[in-house]
């Protein structure tokens, strides 16, 4: 006998993407639980789209909480402040239900192993320089475990790299070719349960200082030695050259197929290719995110791609818990949920 969507609650940590989740999950019929730090209380509080919320001093608690939520019928579903709060053993050692394939993990948060499945997949890469002294145009000098692009800084010379990196001793890195061209952060949702993958929508991110330097004279620039930073504040909204779209279907089907290696399961869900596209139109894929991205946080009522599809407001969190909720009907849950 199939269950019943009342048996079961989207959990999520109120954080990142956790306001699209909530309510999505609200649209789909589940109720759902927030695990809150105490510090951010009023905001998912001033929402009210919390049906209970579980207060928490740090995610780091959130083994401790396995049990009760696995009781409560929890499905965890994780974005990117889970893989920020917990390592990936301690993500696999949880019990309760959680959405998405936890093998692939490793091979995101791994920049070696992600470039790797991104080779597989045939998709172009930034160069990444394995010594410093071989720098010959300008590169982007990207921090170990560093969320949110802070303290990147750029250089193009081998010389300017090792003036700039001695502000940041003992600091794990890597020197990645900076692709000049405009920045695109494709969103995608790959069904288990259909086998078919939906472009979900586009965004670019709004980071500082980068996206502000141009408001002031390339003089006052210079004249006060500002250092770029990419720090990201917020997400807008973006709409790609129609005639872009079949390449994109593409390269998101190229990174599902190649991420079968992984386990023979491989990806589903929601994803993220992030890729600058040069003036020849050439997309260059700089990172993979294998789960929801803050970047659809602008289309909690719908993306223009979205809208077109479902006729209905469906953002990528309700899009997940849609998912969850044909998996309960047609009896499925094992093609939906880590082992
Ligand atoms: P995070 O590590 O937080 O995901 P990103 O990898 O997105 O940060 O990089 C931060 C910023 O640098 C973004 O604006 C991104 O578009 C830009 N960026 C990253 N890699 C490259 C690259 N190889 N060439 C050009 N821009 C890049």
């Amino acid at each position: 006998m199939s269950q019943n969507i009342n048996e079961f609650k989207i959990c999520t940590l109120a954080s990142h993407s956790a306001l699209q989740i909530l309510k999505g999950a609200r649209d789909e019929g589940f109720k759902n639980i927030a695990i809150c730090e105490r510090r951010h209380l009023r905001a998912y509080e001033s929402f009210r789209v919390a049906d209970e919320i579980i207060l928490v001093d740090s995610f780091s608690e959130l083994p401790g909480l396995d049990q009760q939520l696995k009781d409560k019928g929890g499905i965890l579903i994780p974005h990117g402040s889970l893989v920020n709060a917990l390592n990936t053993d301690e993500i696999n050692a949880l019990q309760l239900n959680y959405y998405g394939n936890k093998h692939v993990l490793p091979w995101e948060s791994d920049r070696k192993l992600q470039r790797e499945w991104l080779s597989n997949a045939g998709l172009t890469l930034p160069r990444i320089y394995s010594n410093a002294s071989e720098i010959d145009g300008p590169v982007i000098i990207k921090f170990d475990g560093a969320g949110g692009g802070k303290g990147y800084f750029l250089a193009h010379t081998p010389e300017e790299f090792e003036t700039k990196i001695k502000q940041h001793p003992e600091r794990g890195y890597i020197i990645q070719e900076y692709v000049i061209g405009a920045p695109m952060y494709m969103h995608f949702f790959q069904s288990s349960l259909t086998g078919e993958l939906e472009i979900m929508g586009f965004d670019r991110r709004y980071e500082s200082n980068v996206d502000s330097v141009g408001r002031i004279a390339a003089k006052d620039q210079l004249d006060l030695e500002i250092e770029t930073s990419y720090n990201i504040v917020g997400n807008t909204p973006l709409v790609i050259r129609e005639s872009l779209l079949s390449r994109v279907l593409e390269m998101g089907e190229r990174a599902v197929e190649a991420s079968k290696k992984i386990d023979g399961i491989g990806l589903f869900g929601p994803f993220c290719l992030e890729a600058v596209i040069t003036p020849e139109l050439e997309f260059f894929v700089f990172e993979i995110s294998a789960r929801i991205v803050a970047g659809t946080n602008p289309y909690i009522s719908g993306s223009p791609y979205t809208d077109i599809r479902y006729n209905e407001p469906m953002s990528t969190g309700r899009r997940i818990a849609r998912e969850v909720k044909l998996a309960i009907e047609q009896d499925d849950l094992e093609r939906i949920f880590s082992k």
